[in-house]
């Protein structure tokens, strides 16, 4: 039926960049900022442009950080081609918004500047502007979310939540270490 391929057409659109934002961020981004390097040496490298060493250059350790943030959204684009051909259609285009984000996002190193509709309407649509995204690579510890300003406030939430505990684990290692020393 067209109406249903219609739907299924659009919805996986909008599962696809919706949960695939929420799956990169908190199970790639957010990890990667609290307890690895990879994302932070190479996305938030403040010597070079990331316009040149990623998108032009295509530096082999800036596109293992870029495929391992996009493996959520392979993951869940796979899930929804199970759905038939319009959910194939829909994950297919929404794999390519998303890639054409990645692209857009980065554009104020190049001169980019939103405007004023735009800005009103990124801000009422929750939307991640250029303008925002350099907020993160301003501030790594500001504006997550890859395509939706919504998952930004969760994101850092639990960025301080997960320092903390950190934190909190390192000083109980050195207090245990240094009872053991004292016993010896
Ligand atoms: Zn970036
Ligand atoms: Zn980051």
């Amino acid at each position: 039926m067209p109406t249903l391929d219609f739907a299924w057409f659009f919805g996986s659109i909008v599962i696809l960049l919706v949960v695939g934002d929420f799956a990169s961020t908190f199970f790639y981004h957010v990890p990667q900022h609290v307890w690895e390097k990879l994302h932070l040496r190479e996305h938030h490298d403040k010597s070079r442009s990331y316009w040149d060493h990623s998108i032009v250059s295509r530096d082999p350790m800036i596109v293992l950080d870029g495929l391992l943030g996009a493996l959520p959204y392979f993951a869940i684009a796979a899930l929804l081609m199970t759905f038939g051909r319009a959910a194939i259609a829909g994950a297919i285009v929404g794999l390519l918004i998303g890639r054409l984000h990645v692209l857009y996002r980065h554009t104020c190193e190049l001169g980019w500047s939103s405007p004023r509709w735009l800005v009103r309407f990124g801000a009422s649509a929750a939307l991640v502007l250029p303008e925002d995204h350099q907020g993160h690579h301003d501030d790594p510890d500001a504006e997550f979310g890859d395509l939706f300003r919504f998952y930004d406030a969760p994101a850092r939430a639990f960025i301080r939540f997960a320092r903390n505990r950190l934190r909190r684990q390192r000083r109980l290692l050195r207090i245990r270490a240094f009872r053991a020393s004292r016993i010896r």
